[in-house]
């Protein structure tokens, strides 16, 4: 019989490291990664673009329902990506402009009912990692494995300011750090579905543990909640 397939629900500040090991972990279980934090930039695209005026419930509305959001996997970056009314956003979401206004937009009760909807749904065929910063408290509380990662400031602000020259994009390492710590106090502190530990996440700081070791110790997490749902499955067959 094919082992039980969970949700893993990952969690944490920005930054962290969340996305890398939910890819790897797919790749590994054979699971679908979703990045939900995609889908507010790609919301967050749309309004810009567009002229949203965020303080406008009308506007907001309207401008919701005029968005079809979708991924698609691309098999050379091992990556679900994100299609904005069927077009490929992926390189314009990552912009420096785009991280200045994404978390005031996935504060926006409306824009994280839209958004959640849509996650729930691509959960219910179980399989799946996804990242963010509500997964293990809101959109699946049932997740049979949550993670809360964490890692230093210092370390978190390396790592994205390494990843935006690479993608060849404008930035200091002052932006990079105000925006890690503005994105920060916005997503603990606002009032829908605030960034919280679920009570029974398990912690992982990555600080000082390389890519290969998050990985191993992830994946005795998983093998271990893998093993709890066996027993049940077998009862129902
Ligand atoms: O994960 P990423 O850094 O790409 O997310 C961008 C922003 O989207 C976060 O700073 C946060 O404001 C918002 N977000 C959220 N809930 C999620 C995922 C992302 O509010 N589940």
């Amino acid at each position: 019989m094919a082992a039980p397939k969970i949700i893993i629900a990952i969690d944490g500040y920005s930054s962290c490291g969340k996305s890398t090991l939910a890819r790897q972990l797919a790749a590994q279980l054979g699971y679908n990664y979703i990045d939900s934090g995609a889908m507010y930039r790609a919301v967050t695209l749309y309004f810009l673009r567009n002229g949203v005026d965020l303080s406008n419930p009308a506007q907001v509305d309207s401008a919701l329902g005029s968005i079809h959001l979708h991924f698609e996997y691309n098999a050379s970056r091992s990556k679900s990506e994100i299609f904005l009314n069927d077009e490929n956003v992926e390189r314009f979401i990552r912009d420096l402009i785009v991280a200045e206004k994404v978390s005031e937009v996935a504060a926006i009760r409306e824009v994280r009912k839209f958004a959640v909807a849509q996650q729930q749904q691509m959960g219910k065929k179980r399989g799946i990692v996804m990242d963010g910063r509500d997964i293990g408290t809101v959109v699946f509380p049932d997740a049979e494995l949550k993670i809360f990662m964490t890692a230093d400031l210092e370390i978190r602000v390396k790592r994205r300011f390494e990843e935006l020259c690479e993608s060849g994009q404008e930035g200091t390492l002052e932006d990079v750090q105000h925006n890690l710590a503005m994105r920060d106090y916005i997503d603990s502190n606002r009032e829908e579905s605030p960034l919280r530990q679920a009570a029974d996440a398990l912690i992982l700081d990555n600080s000082g543990l390389s890519r290969e070791e998050q990985l191993e110790k992830v994946l005795a997490w998983v093998h271990e909640r893998v093993a709890k749902q066996q027993p049940l499955l077998n009862k129902l067959s």
